[in-house]
């Protein structure tokens, strides 16, 4: 079994009738010795989220807007950020976080490319510890995402890299006052 840390045990009383418990007399045991309370406890500390409460954790810390899609292969896409910024995939049970990223196959064709920074088995993971592992990772998407974001020198915008001529002008400006067409 997964082993995991308990808190402090203080003076209680057992919450259920069982072997080794009797309702209503209180548990002066501390520390591991009551197994019939720890057992419970762990119970609900390994208890993995469900399927609904996931989407939400998903949706709610994901950048805004959120667009959803789903795929064929019946895996659940969300991006958040527009531009994009974080792209989140649900597929039986695994959940993989990536930056979101474009690439250019031809002069007017962009393509979706994401980056993947981590993926979690959300049915296995106890509740708490995956909503830790979920923000960290959306978290360290987003930042990965921002970090590669530059500002046009002509035009002060701060655009994605693949609105970026170059490190130092974005393509609007190319276009506008380079004349350069792409
Ligand atoms: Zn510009």
């Amino acid at each position: 079994m997964l082993k995991i840390s308990t808190p402090e045990y203080t003076p209680h009383s057992h919450r259920k009738t069982t072997i080794g418990a009797i309702k209503g007399i209180r548990c002066t045991m501390s520390g591991p010795s009551c197994t019939s309370c720890r057992n419970e406890l762990m119970m609900t500390e390994l208890n993995p989220l469900d399927a609904v409460a996931l989407l939400r954790e998903i949706r709610t810390h994901l950048p805004t807007p959120v667009r959803e899609e789903m795929q064929l292969d019946g895996s659940l896409v969300f991006v958040g950020g527009d531009p994009g910024e974080v792209v989140v995939r649900v597929r039986g049970n695994k959940v993989s976080v990536a930056v979101f990223g474009v690439v250019w196959k031809g002069p007017h064709t962009p393509v979706v490319r994401p980056s993947l920074v981590g993926s979690l088995n959300w049915k296995r993971l106890p509740a708490s510890r995956l909503t830790i592992g979920l923000h960290i990772l959306l978290e360290s998407a987003r930042k990965l995402r921002l970090a590669k974001y530059r500002k046009c020198k002509r035009c002060s915008e701060t655009r994605p890299p693949e609105w970026m001529h170059d490190d130092k002008t974005c393509q609007s400006c190319v276009e506008r006052f380079l004349g350069i067409v792409h």
